[in-house]
């Protein structure tokens, strides 16, 4: 795509064929492009090599369409927004409760690589290296020297494609990871960590420089947004309770000492990496993957964010944000007296229809069947009980029905 088009230019009649999210996402790129601003990670050398020109932006539909622009074909180490992948993926291999007990959930307030754990000793959260250490010791504990090839095969599973490792950013890594070396030691000493230090730290610095584009970042997150099912290989990746718990400690900690300012702007659960890239995710709508180099104080690439910031105030993303009412689920509501059929009857049967119809109800239902549209489709039909005996629910433009719905049909 054109990524020169200036903002706001007038609609032009090539526009059409395009998708408006596709306009916006290019005006988008367009505006942000020339924010020089932030500085490129090098406290790993190999990452000062990257181009601070790179700019991708792409968003992935739940219903599998990829939008991309710009740099959105451009590899780069995937860095820290490994750790929500591997979070779930410890979640779903290992257990919630073992998991659970070794590493916390609550936002840290601190830089992501901050070397203070609870005063219980454990990380606060899996968001931070220290969390993330933990997480990737516990696939150590459990596939030993297969973990990294587990971690991987995760990833490329949640990317819908095979994925490698950057050797030269995990030899960098490697070889200046002090203050992680010294994180997974306290760790180990607190019983956190339990295997062989320089494993656990080959597996987490290895997972750090796994390659992606803004392309997969997008699908990741879609993944994620899609309950677990990637939308493009159509493969459960992931259960949908690890998923609303990873999405959970995105949304608490995911930006690190920004992720109160971040949920509090742009109201969607994401995750930064240093290596430029950040994802973010609208649960059942789509997944976004931004990739620029060049960071801010707090790791946190300055042009994803602004994408980030620009998408969900002009689209009203926000998570809290949302609108429904749940009398919209009721499409029509009658007594069988009210509508015409043209079925044969047996005069018998047409004499009860006739004597009766106040008593059978139809009610019209349409959209997902949540929670709150069959706690007020019961409260309905509990009122009405003197008057029907007899309920018709109609459910032919009825998708679906979530599991909350179900609960209150049989309470
Ligand atoms: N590999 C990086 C580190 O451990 C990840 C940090 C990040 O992306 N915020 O320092």
């Amino acid at each position: 795509m054109d990524a020169r088009t200036p903002a706001g230019s007038a609609f032009r009649s090539e526009d059409v064929a395009r998708p408006p999210l596709s306009r916006f996402l290019q005006r988008c790129h367009a505006e942000i492009a020339g924010d020089r601003t932030g500085a490129v990670a090098d406290y790993i050398p190999e990452l000062a090599k990257a181009n601070p020109d790179h700019f991708g932006i792409s968003v992935a539909t739940t219903d599998g369409y990829i939008y991309e622009v710009g740099d959105s074909a451009v590899p780069f180490t995937i860095q820290s927004i490994s750790k929500a992948f591997v979070f779930s993926l410890a979640l779903e291999t290992i257990g919630a409760e073992k998991v659970e007990s070794l590493i916390g959930v609550e936002p840290s307030g601190e830089a992501f690589n901050s070397i203070r754990l609870r005063t219980d000793n454990r990380p606060f959260n899996p968001m931070v290296n220290a969390g993330a250490i933990a997480c990737s010791g516990l696939v150590h504990d459990v596939e030993g020297s297969g973990a990294f090839d587990r971690i991987l095969e995760t990833l490329g599973r949640f990317a819908g494609r095979t994925l490698s490792v950057d050797e030269a950013v995990f030899a960098s890594e490697r070889a200046t990871g002090d203050r992680n070396r010294a994180i997974a030691y306290l760790l180990r000493n607190y019983a956190v960590v339990k295997g062989d230090v320089d494993s656990v730290l080959d597996v987490y610095f290895r997972q750090c420089s796994v390659l992606v584009t803004a392309r997969d970042i997008a699908v990741m997150a879609a993944t994620l947004a899609n309950r677990g099912r990637n939308p493009l290989s159509g493969e459960q990746v992931i259960s949908p309770y690890a998923v609303a718990r990873t999405l959970s400690v995105m949304t608490s900690a995911g930006m690190y000492d920004y992720a109160g300012e971040w949920i509090y702007r742009v109201g969607l659960p994401a995750k930064s990496g240093v290596g430029g890239g950040i994802v973010a995710a609208l649960p059942s709508q789509l997944g976004l993957g931004t990739y620029a180099p060049l960071l801010d104080s707090h790791g946190n690439s300055v042009r994803g964010l602004k994408v980030c910031v620009a998408l969900s105030s002009h689209f009203d993303l926000h998570l809290f944000n949302r609108s429904g009412d749940v009398r919209n689920g009721i499409a029509a509501e009658y007594n069988i007296g009210g509508v015409s059929s043209r079925r044969n009857r047996q005069p018998h049967e047409q004499t009860i229809l006739d004597e009766h119809h106040q008593y059978c109800h139809v009610y019209e239902l349409t959209g997902a069947l949540t929670f709150g549209v069959i706690e007020y489709l019961s409260r309905r039909l509990v009122q009405q009980r003197p008057h029907s005996q007899f309920v018709i629910l109609d459910l032919h433009r009825v998708p679906t029905i979530t599991k909350a719905a179900g609960q209150v049909s049989v309470s």
